[in-house]
């Protein structure tokens, strides 16, 4: 070891799933959307000016902030935009999990919640879901340095149901309770009417998975005023330009087109439920998911063979080795051809 790598803040990193760059492919593995972005953003993406780009962008992303506040019927001063949810996460551990206490979350979960938290060194506890992959809102009535959980969750697509989520944050006065909502349009309730009720409660939401713009990193955060102040003040502490000219215009221009929006939620729900069916048929079982994934198991074969069988042809889908979720495959609903095409692999590879 070097003498200045004692000294070197050691992290082990998340592992996102991988990119891989093929044109015959069904990419199955990081939840992205099948269907392209609005039209709007596609025309409005075709005429941007690049003479533009010589000047810093509005730090405070007032047009998409406002275009948010808009949207949900909050104030302006609810509102908190970051690159993509998972920076906004990263401020939310930052600005907020700063106790002695142990943050809480659930033992299957997203996989950078013990990553963040690990890194700015903020203890934690995980709560185990219960058998039926549920969380168990209860465990959340002990003491804590702050609560964070997906809602629905993720890799599992259960739904707590929102008297739950109520529950959880109306026990919780003294800590702050961050939902995670990075599937919520596919079908589960969003807390955000509860944002007006509760000021430590934080929706957490982004534009990656629903409105089909992953690779344009756009998230945000609605809450009470006071909350969204204080990640502002940690945001214009860290870095005041995070949110690029391109996405802030493209942002605001995926909001306006609500009908395709919905159009493609519906679609990929349509197909998520179509999916579920064939794969009972073909003898997975699973929880119902309000997700944009399934979650599944088969009964016969182990998922890790299953996971690179369908590798080996070219479609890929998520498999973790953890505890618990390592007979699991994580299965991204894509468009109805693609789930096609994945259900007939799967029909010959297990007969
Ligand atoms: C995908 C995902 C995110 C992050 O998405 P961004 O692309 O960073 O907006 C956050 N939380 C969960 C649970 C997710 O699955």
């Amino acid at each position: 070891m070097r003498p200045w790598e004692k000294n070197v803040r050691k992290v082990v990193p998340y592992v996102p799933g991988e990119q891989p760059n093929e044109t015959d492919m069904i990419k199955l593995n990081t939840n992205e959307n099948p269907y392209p972005p609005a039209p709007k953003v596609q025309e409005l993406l075709k005429n941007m000016d690049a003479d533009q780009m010589r000047l810093y962008p509005d730090p405070t992303v007032g047009k998409l902030v406002g275009a948010l506040a808009q949207h949900y019927g909050v104030k302006k001063e609810q509102v908190f935009v970051g690159v993509g949810s998972d920076d906004v996460l990263a401020m939310v551990f930052m600005t907020f999990f700063n106790s002695e206490k142990p943050i809480l979350f659930p033992d299957i979960t997203y996989s950078f919640y013990d990553v963040w938290a690990d890194m700015l060194r903020i203890p934690y506890e995980c709560q185990p879901l219960n058998e039926a992959f549920q969380i168990v809102k209860e465990d959340y009535y002990k003491e804590n340095g702050g609560i964070i959980f997906p809602n629905p969750n993720a890799p599992t697509g259960a739904e707590l149901p929102l008297q739950d989520v109520e529950d959880i944050v109306r026990h919780n006065p003294d800590s702050i309770v961050v939902v995670d909502e990075a599937y919520v349009d596919f079908g589960a309730q969003s807390a955000l009417p509860l944002i007006e009720k509760y000021d430590n409660l934080l929706v957490v939401q982004t534009f990656s998975k629903s409105r089909s713009m992953a690779g344009m990193r756009i998230g945000y955060a609605l809450g009470n005023e006071v909350l969204i102040k204080y990640l502002n003040d940690v945001k214009y502490s860290f870095n005041s330009y995070t949110m690029n000219r391109t996405s802030i215009e493209l942002g605001v221009a995926a909001l306006e087109d609500q009908a395709y929006f919905e159009k493609t939620v519906r679609k990929i729900q349509e197909t998520r439920e179509w999916t579920a069916e064939e794969l009972k048929k073909l003898g997975f079982s699973f929880h119902p998911s309000k997700a944009n994934f399934i979650f599944a198991r088969h009964a016969r074969v182990h998922a890790k063979e299953i996971f690179a069988a369908l590798r080996e042809a070219h479609i890929y889908v998520r498999y973790f080795n953890k505890p618990r979720i390592d007979d699991y495959l994580r299965i991204t609903i894509g468009t109805q051809e693609e789930m096609e095409k994945f259900v007939a692999f799967l029909r010959e590879y297990l007969k």
